[in-house]
């Protein structure tokens, strides 16, 4: 598409009253990508543009197209979920669509699939990790992807990615079979082919991109759309090991499930998945130059997503509260708190024990999973630390400052501070609890009963 009818269909709209536009970064088979300048809310922003074309006529394609627009701009602002394309602003009409999105000036997956550029495999697995977390956070909101490529998936940065362009989605609510139409074939699950439409399909797309990060390859290829179809209908993909000897056997068996042709063989779940990529994260060392010392943040993810104490945060709420914090894994014996000192910060005992003291007195022992010093977060001003933590074994500790947490989203705030009052009303009761049984005893004592 030429450049000049998508700026006219910008003037036209009026969106250049309020966006600068710098430069086209890309065009797609339904529109334009630029970066462009938000004047009012002062950022850079990747604005999409429908191409003209669209809007001149009534084919079957351009309907789809059209549909496949209205759709973005329906889902637009619904998915919030740090692995998923922010879009700010999205409007349709008659004779154009846009959409304004978050500029990732990372580019997508695509080049990584080069067998000469690919990415080192703790990576690839930390990204799938991300993804795989994003479709679940979509899937729960009823939403099938159904074009999960390399060209949807924005790299952010070291072990990132995003999903974006959900154009082709399908609501499990939807009576739509547009399923032939849209999405890239390489990447369709066979059952699609016969407009059978479960989150199982995103599962399969997925694990032909996990395929390609790892081996350069595509498991299917073929010359001419019929050939393929034919391949990923009947044909066995190739062994992962086939182009990657050094990979483990568990990854192979991984990669297998994602892309099984039958429902019954592949993953049942996003749930599923997320636990069979959390496993193999930390059995892979990365021996990368520019390695991540830091304990990976799937792995984190992973952990903190079956603590009991967060089951009522979604998986964006868990990303956000995983972002404003801090985490260290520290010998027995390291004080993580100090009688006297300033309260900053709450803690979170991930892993590992710990024992509370009192002027030198075992007052308590934490447990793993156990939260700790939020009480003085509800402080106007916070008083001072009134006892010790210490570490009894190697542990691992999530910190987060309170001047995090007062500036994390309204919906995580709220999340926390009920958490907060959760724990707060049980120490309250068990010291009710302790305080009459105490009372009891002196009664008992005194032969006061
Ligand atoms: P299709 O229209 O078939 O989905 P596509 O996915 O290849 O095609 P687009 O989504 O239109 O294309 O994207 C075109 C280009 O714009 C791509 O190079 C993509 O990396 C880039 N792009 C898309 N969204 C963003 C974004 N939010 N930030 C930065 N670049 C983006």
């Amino acid at each position: 598409m030429s450049r000049e009818p998508a700026i006219a269909a910008i003037v036209a709209s009026g969106l250049n009253h309020r966006y600068e536009i710098r430069h086209e970064i890309g065009a797609g088979a339904t529109g334009t990508v630029y970066l462009a300048h938000d004047s009012f809310e002062q950022r850079d922003v990747a604005l999409k543009i429908a191409l003209p074309q669209i809007f001149s006529g009534d084919s079957p394609e351009q309907a789809i197209v059209r549909k496949a627009w209205l759709n973005e701009v329906h889902l637009a602002g619904s998915l919030q979920h740090p692995y998923i394309v922010a879009v700010y602003d999205a409007g349709v009409s008659a004779s154009s669509a846009y959409l304004v999105m978050e500029y990732l000036a990372g580019g997508t997956l695509e080049p990584y699939t080069r067998p000469d550029n690919l990415k080192t495999v703790p990576e690839i697995l930390e990204i799938m990790y991300k993804c795989a977390s994003a479709l679940d956070y979509a899937c729960r909101a009823g939403i099938v992807h159904r074009d999960i490529k390399p060209a949807n998936l924005q790299y952010v940065g070291h072990g990132e990615a995003k999903v974006c362009d959900f154009g082709a989605a399908y609501w499990s609510t939807d009576d739509s079979t547009q399923v032939m139409d849209i999405g890239s074939l390489a990447y369709m699950a066979p059952e699609l082919f016969r407009h059978w439409v479960t989150p199982q399909a995103d599962i399969y797309a997925l694990g032909i991109v996990l395929f390609q990060l790892l081996a350069g390859q595509r498991p299917f290829k073929a010359d001419t759309p019929a050939a393929l179809m034919y391949q990923i209908l009947n044909g066995d993909p190739p062994l992962l090991t086939l182009y990657r000897p050094d990979l483990p056997p568990a990854l192979e068996h991984l990669v297998r499930r994602m892309i099984a042709r039958s429902l019954e063989d592949r993953f049942p779940d996003w749930t599923s998945v997320l636990a069979a990529l959390s496993e193999l994260l930390p059995s892979l060392e990365d021996n990368s130059p520019n390695k991540n010392k830091k304990p990976a943040q799937a792995e984190l993810y992973d952990q903190l997503r079956q603590l009991p104490l967060l089951a009522d945060l979604n998986g964006a709420q868990l990303w956000e509260l995983l972002r404003i914090s801090r985490w260290h894994r520290v010998p027995a014996g390291t004080l993580l708190v100090q009688e006297g000192a300033e309260a900053k910060s709450c803690y979170l005992l991930l892993k590992g024990e710990a024992k509370v003291t009192q002027r030198g007195r075992l007052i308590n022992w934490l447990k793993e999973g156990t939260l700790f010093g939020e009480l003085a977060f509800a402080e106007a001003t916070p008083s001072p630390r009134s006892a010790t933590v210490t570490a009894v074994d190697t542990v691992t500790i999530g910190k987060w400052p309170y001047r995090h947490l007062h500036k994390a989203s309204p919906a995580l705030q709220s999340k926390m501070l009920q958490i907060f009052f959760r724990l707060a009303a049980e120490r309250l009761k068990k010291a009710d609890e302790q305080y009459l049984l105490l009372y009891q005893q002196h009664l008992k004592e005194n032969n006061l009963v």
